[in-house]
């Protein structure tokens, strides 16, 4: 699945507080709780069912992603499914400079821990995670070396594996739900889209029906479901992806991410953007955050949302960019527009 890959919390949804049971209160109740630093649905006060509140509530305290590559392909690149893969991939851009393929597993975590402790605080618990290219995407047998491996690393707490829909067979999943009995264990699908005809045209290889079968099959096991969903790919509409809301809703995901289309260089998708700009549309930031918490208002609440969007290092760009805006500066206005509006998760959300 690669750069655009994508966990099942049903059951981490702590309960309102006492007198408050319903998921979807009249807004009052909701602005009530806030003013009086009570919790949403989720457990906290924060506006939206976040990553890290999840953690701090199925681990006690906080837990670092530490990247990794392990030289796995992907099928929709190798001529098994096709040898161009989707129009907008680009795995490098995503990569961080440890995580290197050419170094054993247990290497590029070592090096992903001390990366992260002399830039940022130190989780003390890393979750290792296969973002490159399609993660269980080779004989079981290797998958059991590579996994087997990261969860013997001290620290390692977890894996969290992206993958392709169609990268997965109940016996891989036995295996990861195996695992699941004792560690932290997401399967991250890369679904993009819930419309095939914009899978077809992204060349993805899979259809809608693959992933949620893929999902489905995940979460019967009790592993944790992740899913990555790109907003602005060429011929979906604002509508249709509001729209959209509704099937994934219907998906046993725990954990979601959403990114901005990013148009990177040398991938079809940046040719086609050159031969036919107007066919594509890049929201500037203050409206896409806009346009996402109208999303946001529809989606589950327990669902938690890892990401809404990303920018990548600008060098691998070529497309409109928003600038260099760091992760924390975007989450920060995000929460502030929330606050401004006066709304949050599942606001519009009318169950199943
Ligand atoms: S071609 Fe598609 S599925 Fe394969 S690594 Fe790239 S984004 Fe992932």
């Amino acid at each position: 699945m690669g750069v655009y890959a994508g966990g099942s919390s049903r059951m981490l949804v702590t309960p309102c507080p006492e007198g408050v049971t319903p998921l979807f209160a009249p807004k009052f109740i909701f602005s009530l709780l806030d003013t009086m630093n009570l919790n949403y649905p989720w457990g906290d006060s924060r506006r939206f069912n976040s990553y890290s509140g999840y953690f701090r509530r199925l681990m006690g305290g906080r837990v670092q992603k530490v990247t990794l590559d392990a030289g796995f392909g992907c099928p929709n690149r190798d001529g098994t499914i096709s040898t161009g893969g989707c129009t907008f991939c680009d795995n490098e851009a995503f990569c961080p400079s440890y995580c290197r393929p050419g170094k054993s597993i247990r290497q590029q975590i070592e090096e992903g821990i001390e990366f992260h402790a002399r830039r940022y605080r130190t989780a003390g618990r890393f979750l290792a995670y296969f973002q490159a290219y399609s993660n269980t995407y080779a004989p079981l047998e290797r998958l059991r070396e590579v996994y087997d491996e990261a969860l013997s690393v001290p620290g390692v707490a977890g894996i969290v594996v992206g993958t392709r829909p169609d990268c997965i067979d109940e016996e891989k999943l036995d295996y990861f739900a195996a695992l699941a009995h004792t560690r932290y264990v997401a399967i991250e699908y890369g679904i993009e889209s819930c419309y095939d005809r914009t899978l077809k045209k992204v060349n993805r290889g899979h259809d809608f029906a693959t992933a949620r079968r893929a999902v489905e099959m995940t979460a019967a096991r009790n592993i944790h479901v992740g899913a990555h969903f790109i907003l602005g790919l060429p011929g979906e509409t604002e509508q249709m992806l509001l729209d959209q809301t509704e099937k994934i809703n219907a998906l046993p995901l725990t954990t979601i991410k959403f990114h901005q289309l990013q148009l990177f260089r040398g991938t079809a998708m940046a040719a086609e953007y050159a031969a036919s700009p107007s066919r594509f549309h890049f929201w500037p930031l203050k409206e896409y955050i806009d346009f996402f918490i109208d999303i946001l208002e529809r989606l589950r609440p327990d669902l938690v949302i890892e990401r809404f969007a990303g920018e990548a290092p600008p060098r691998y760009h070529a497309g409109p960019v928003w600038g260099l805006v760091r992760n924390e500066q975007l989450l920060a206005m995000f929460e502030q527009r929330l606050a401004e509006r006066d709304t949050w998760q599942g606001r519009l959300y009318v169950g199943a």
